[in-house]
Parts: C-alpha cells; structure tokens; sequence
C-alpha cells in the first residue's frame, strides 16, 4: 500500500517534461552501469513441492546505483529494452549464470540448473547469438541444459525475425525453455505444442489468491493436468504462504518458487544456504 502511495503522489505531481527528464537520466546512467559492471545477479530456489527440495534456481539481475542504490528490474529492463542495451546486459546475465554454474560444479560437484530471463528484444535482434552461448557453455564444460531460458506467451505469437526457428534451435541444442507468467498473456494453447516448452511457470497473479478465490483453484488445478498431458513440468511462482504451498501440492504442482521458500539472494548467501547443503 506504501508503493501504490508513492507511485501515485509521483504520478500526480511530475509533469511530463519531468518524466521525460528521469527518463533521459535513467537512459545515460544504465549506459553507464553496463560499462561499470553495475549489475549483480540474485538468485532464488525453485523448490520440488512433494519433498521440499531444491530444483534449480533463477536468476534475477539487480542493479546498484552509485547514488540511488537498489534498483527493481521491474523499472530499468522496459528501458534496456527500448534502447536495445538489454542485448548487451542479457548476454552478460548468461554468461554470469553458466559461470556459477559451473564455479558450484568445480567447488562442490553441484550442478544445478540455472534459469536465465530472455527478452524478446533479444530473440528479435539478428545480432542475438545463440551460437556464441553453446561455445561458452562448451567452454566450461557444461551440459546443455545446465542454463534453461525463460521465455513469456507473447514471443510465442511473434514468427517475426526466425522467432520460430530459434527456439526450435535451441531444443535441438538440448537448452530446456521455460514459459514464464503463464496465464497473463495471449499464447495460444496450440503454441504450446509446437514449441515443445519443457517448463511452464504459473504467474504469481493466479498463486496469490488461492486462500480466497476458489475459481482461481480449479484454474491452477486445469494448468496443472493439461501441463503434463502435453508433457510439461509446473513450476507455481508467487508462493508466499504455506496454504498455497498445501493447494498447489495437492493439484500436482511440480514445484514452487517464493518468499515462503526464499527471496532472490546474492551468489554468496545462496551458496551458504542452498549449495553447501546439496553438496553434503
Ligand atoms: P519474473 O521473471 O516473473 O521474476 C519473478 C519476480 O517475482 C522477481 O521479481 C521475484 O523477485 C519476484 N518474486 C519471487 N517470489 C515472489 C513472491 O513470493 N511474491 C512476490 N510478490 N514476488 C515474488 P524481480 O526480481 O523484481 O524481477 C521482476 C521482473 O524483471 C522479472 O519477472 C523479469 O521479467 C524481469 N527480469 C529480472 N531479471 C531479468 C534479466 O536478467 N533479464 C530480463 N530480460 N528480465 C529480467
Ligand atoms: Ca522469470
Ligand atoms: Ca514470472
Ligand atoms: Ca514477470
């Protein structure tokens, strides 16, 4: 409720000449964070539901500002996007996560899967280089599917710029895909198919009212059959209480992500608390 207050006091007070200012000075400053490696990458678990354990972990980029600090992803990835410095920034979120990955192998045997945002800027720029991340992942030595890509319903409907025939070129690589936010966009369910998605994440939207909405159960529930009928694995997003956990084990949900399990968390806590154990 504080954020909704916040939002809307600067919504009413800045003119337009003012948001195209901030806009101007947010474009310069993550100019600059991509040449002064401002970003970090967070990572959360995604939990197998039945048994409690760890799966994987994805990764999330944070930004620290040298004045503002923190800065949600949420407010600077649509302007990396619009700029077109996302490739650049994207093709480092990779590379960071195939190193951890396999940093965590060398130093613990521990190989877990690391899944990694795609935008769909990235997919459509012709200078996008799949070809480059197998080298990199051969590099170190990785299997394939040690990095898996998260992906939303709308690049599905794009057959624009060989979206298509990346994505099936990514399947023959043997790179697993993720489809996030599943519910909130356009995809068709016959996308599904053609695709061959390995993952399907349920957005958080559906997740947050399970204790309340009963509809919103059987919609999870319908996810969750015709997820695996079309042998997809479901991953619920957005888990924040232990109902919710209860609801979505029950209806067969594959495995969780959320604060009821951790909030995204720097390399460093995540080794502590996740991998160490893994490795014991
Ligand atoms: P997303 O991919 O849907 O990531 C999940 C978001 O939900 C993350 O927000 C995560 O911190 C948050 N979250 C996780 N568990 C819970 C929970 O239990 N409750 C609530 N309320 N939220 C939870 P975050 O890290 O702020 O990222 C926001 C979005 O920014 C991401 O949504 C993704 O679309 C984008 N993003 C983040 N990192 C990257 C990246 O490296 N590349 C690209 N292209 N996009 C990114
Ligand atoms: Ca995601
Ligand atoms: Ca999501
Ligand atoms: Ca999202």
């Amino acid at each position: 409720a504080k954020d909704l207050g916040r939002n809307r006091f600067h919504y009413f007070t800045a003119s337009m000449q003012e948001e195209a200012r901030y806009r101007m000075i947010l474009i310069r400053d993550l100019r600059q964070a991509v040449n002064n490696k401002e970003f970090e990458i967070f990572y959360q678990p995604i939990i197998d539901l039945p048994n409690g354990e760890i799966h994987k972990a994805e990764a999330l980029i944070r930004w620290h500002h040298p004045e503002r600090g923190l800065v949600s992803p949420g407010e600077f990835i649509p302007v990396a996007e619009e700029t077109g410095l996302i490739i650049e920034i994207g093709n480092w979120v990779f590379s960071q996560a195939a190193k951890q990955c396999a940093h965590w192998r060398d130093k613990y045997g521990v190989e877990l899967q690391i899944s990694i945002n795609k935008s769909p800027v990235q997919f459509r720029d012709e200078g996008d280089s799949f070809e480059d991340w197998i080298v990199q992942l051969k590099e170190l030595k990785l299997a394939s599917n040690s990095i898996c890509v998260e992906i939303t319903e709308g690049l599905l409907l794009d057959a624009s710029m060989g979206v298509s025939e990346k994505l099936l070129a990514y399947r023959d690589a043997g790179i697993q895909v993720s489809l996030d936010d599943f519910g909130t966009g356009y995809s068709s369910l016959a996308y599904l198919k053609k695709f061959d998605i390995d993952y399907l994440k349920i957005d958080q939207s559906f997740t947050r009212n399970l204790e309340s909405d009963t509809d919103d159960v059987t919609l999870c529930e319908a996810i969750i059959v015709m997820a695996h009928k079309l042998g997809m694995t479901v991953i619920a997003e957005g888990v924040e209480t232990e109902y919710q956990r209860d609801i979505l084990t029950k209806a067969g949900c594959d495995y969780g992500q959320g604060y009821l399990f951790s909030r995204p968390i720097p390399a460093a806590d995540f080794e502590d608390k996740y991998i160490r154990a893994i490795a014991q």
